[in-house]
């Protein structure tokens, strides 16, 4: 999918960079957020990707209703194949508050989440998920290709067991710079 269409797709389709919750699931305190809220927990999510500098994908879970920092996590992957910076978040998370109240978080991450993280975060029942740069542009210039055709969209789409709101884009040209600059091996 061209990423500007997808970009302009869930922007629009989100009621103007606010979330609007999933059809017929109650998510209570998750609408609306304001632009500074989410490009402040971006902000926190950027710092976990930095921490990584080969691979700067990073996330943080933070409270919908306050924006209170509830986990962090950046890419692991050079010790675990599957330990993308959502899922060791979302390990945080659960270390350091137990697996309960998902609906109420919301988790930001450099990159639009690949199919595995997506899925685990539908797995959550999470409130939402909030991305920077999207798969398809500059990260995937980056890393030299697309892993998987499937777009975060495209994963809640296919399920009927749970749909997370999405929001793509935010901070997403700090981030896409971030990416094409990360350092090479
Ligand atoms: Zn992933």
């Amino acid at each position: 999918m061209d990423p500007m269409i997808s970009k302009r797709r869930l922007l629009v389709g989100l009621g103007g960079l606010i979330c609007t919750p999933a059809v017929g699931l109650a998510q209570p305190g998750l609408t609306p957020i304001p632009m500074e809220r989410h490009e402040k927990a971006m902000r926190l999510a950027i710092e976990q990707g930095r921490k990584n500098p080969y691979y700067p994908y990073g996330a943080v879970i933070v409270r919908a209703a306050t924006g209170e920092l509830m986990a962090e996590g950046a890419n692991e992957t050079q010790s675990n194949p599957v330990l993308h910076g959502e899922i060791v978040c979302m390990n945080d998370y659960v270390r350091k508050r137990g697996n309960r109240d998902w609906e109420q978080m919301l988790l930001y991450t450099t990159c639009e989440p690949c199919p595995m993280c997506m899925m685990a975060l539908v797995w959550a029942k999470i409130g939402g998920v909030v991305f920077a740069s999207s798969s398809f542009g500059a990260v995937a210039a980056s890393i030299g290709g697309v892993p998987s055709k499937l777009s975060a969209q495209d994963v809640v789409d296919s399920t009927s067991y749970y749909k997370p709101m999405l929001l793509g884009g935010v901070l997403a040209a700090e981030t896409d710079a971030m990416f094409s600059n990360r350092k090479r091996f």
